[in-house]
């Protein structure tokens, strides 16, 4: 089938009002997310839903045609999954961004899965509920790209991830056809919990087009605790002890981001090896907290309870990527391991930054062992992009013998798949392989992405 073809066949499909991108000057700008080295290329179309219609059509077509489709969401991705090829349509849902339902008594909310993550809080915020899920992204990615990928963020130690806010959604098959999963209960056990299926498969099962999520009464303002120690070791397992005090945020930051933030924005811990901040909102004192760093060898803790210094007690570790940022071109590793095992992973990145010449800061989610490695390599370097690869590769692979996995939070996309069949057993493999062709049969939903 020729462009000429699709293109004509596919605007009498949507019908005259749809809103279709052929602009070879705009449609690169929708062929990729924000991985580096993720192969892309412009698609051959983008359309921009806007409504669950639109969706079911151009599933209809493209799977009638053998079309791939690629989902966008806010194209925050990390993972290359929202990178579209030269024969695929793009569905872009940046447009489905109403807030369709605020349901206070019940305490959930009804979006399209293009709504940013932020203005869902915000929105709930008036009426002192909150939408808790905060990856750092939340000002632009979205709801729908959230539960696609699953993600994470700082107050998922105490809150969970993405999949444990989402109640129920709108899917759209990869034949056009509509369904609808879970349900805006609480409690639901009535079925195989396809919701959660869904949740992760980074759009290669179906296009979520609505979301039902669980609002929460929104968390007092929290206290913060900040300790530093002399070595990564000491902060890290200093980190599993503090859990007893039900942190809502407990995150770590190594010498090297320390470094690389001193170098910028001077805040006066040039001589930690490491530090933990600490967050509760449950209005608890944090002095037995402080006292238990002092224990275990910290150089300094203390804590406040004053909202106004909140931002400058997080502002190490809100300013830790673009502090490293500026250092060269980064690729940002995203690792999960058990707790007991950050400082290991810490000291074989060490020893990979080492092995490879290349300047590796560690920050992250000390609190659920989610770790971003953040590989450093001067701009224009092509040799020192190899290495950078190849850390990046080691990295994973030494997340997993310290029985750690692939990705925390950022997905598995086009540059993850071949690493995380290392972890997967064979078995496992197949009944994902049978999963995916259930759901997709011709595969063209996201192809290439997620599944090995
Ligand atoms: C500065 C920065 C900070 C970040 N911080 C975090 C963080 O703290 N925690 C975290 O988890 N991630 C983080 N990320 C990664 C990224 O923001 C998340 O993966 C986010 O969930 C992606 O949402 P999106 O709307 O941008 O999705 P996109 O990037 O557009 O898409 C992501 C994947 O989901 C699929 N998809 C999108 N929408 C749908 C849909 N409606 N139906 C089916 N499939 C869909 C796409 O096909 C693709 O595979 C960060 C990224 C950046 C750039």
């Amino acid at each position: 089938m020729s462009k000429e073809t699709i293109m004509n066949d596919l605007t009498a499909a949507l019908g005259p009002d749809a809103a279709i991108i052929t602009d070879p000057s705009i449609t690169p700008s929708y062929s990729r997310d924000q991985a580096p080295f993720a192969a892309s290329q412009p698609p051959i179309a983008v359309v921009l839903a806007r409504d669950v219609e639109t969706i079911a059509n151009l599933l209809k077509f493209a799977h009638q045609n053998s079309i791939p489709v690629v989902t966008r969401g806010g194209g925050s991705g990390l993972a290359g999954g929202a990178n579209s090829t030269s024969d695929s349509i793009v569905l872009s849902l940046e447009k489905m961004n109403e807030i369709l339902e605020i349901d206070t008594k019940n305490m959930i909310a009804r979006v399209q899965a293009g709504v940013i993550n932020l203005d869902l809080d915000k929105a709930a915020k008036e009426f002192g509920l909150a939408y808790l899920p905060d990856p750092a992204s939340r000002e632009w990615s979205t709801i729908g790209g959230n539960a696609a990928t699953n993600a994470g963020g700082m107050c998922c130690v105490k809150y969970g991830v993405t999949s444990q806010h989402v109640r129920a959604m709108t899917v759209v098959l990869a034949d056009g056809e509509v369904i609808k999963l879970g349900s805006p209960t609480k409690k639901a056990v009535t079925t195989l919990d396809l919701t959660h299926l869904m949740i992760g498969s980074e759009g290669t099962l179906g296009v979520i087009a609505e979301i039902t999520v669980s609002l929460a009464i929104r968390p007092a303002t929290p206290s913060t605790l900040i300790a530093t120690f002399s070595s990564i070791k000491e902060a890290a397992s200093t980190s599993t002890e503090l859990l007893k005090f039900s942190p809502s945020m407990l995150e770590i930051v190594d010498q090297t981001t320390i470094k690389a933030v001193e170098a910028w924005k001077p805040l006066g811990f040039e001589s930690a090896g490491a530090v933990l901040i600490m967050q509760v909102d449950d209005g608890s004192d944090l002095t037995p907290a402080v006292d238990l760093c002092t224990e275990r060898g910290a150089i300094d803790a203390f804590f406040s309870d004053d909202p106004a210094d909140t931002s400058d007690l997080i502002a190490l570790r809100k300013l830790a990527y673009p502090a490293v940022e500026r250092l060269g071109m980064t690729l940002l590793d995203d690792v999960a391991v058990p707790l007991t095992a950050i400082a290991d992973l810490v000291e074989a990145v060490e020893g990979i930054a080492a092995k490879h010449q290349l300047t590796i800061a560690v920050f992250g989610h000390a609190g659920d062992g989610n770790l971003h490695p953040t590989i450093v390599y001067p701009h224009g370097d092509t040799e020192a992009a190899d290495r950078a690869l190849q850390a990046f590769n080691e990295i994973v692979n030494a997340a997993q013998s310290l029985g750690g996995t692939t990705s925390g939070e950022h997905g598995i996309g086009s540059i993850k798949r071949q690493l995380a069949a290392q972890e997967t057993s064979p078995k496992v493999q197949q009944l994902q392989r049978m999963i995916k062709s259930a759901f997709d049969p011709k595969n063209i939903l996201n192809p290439g992405k997620k599944l090995s």
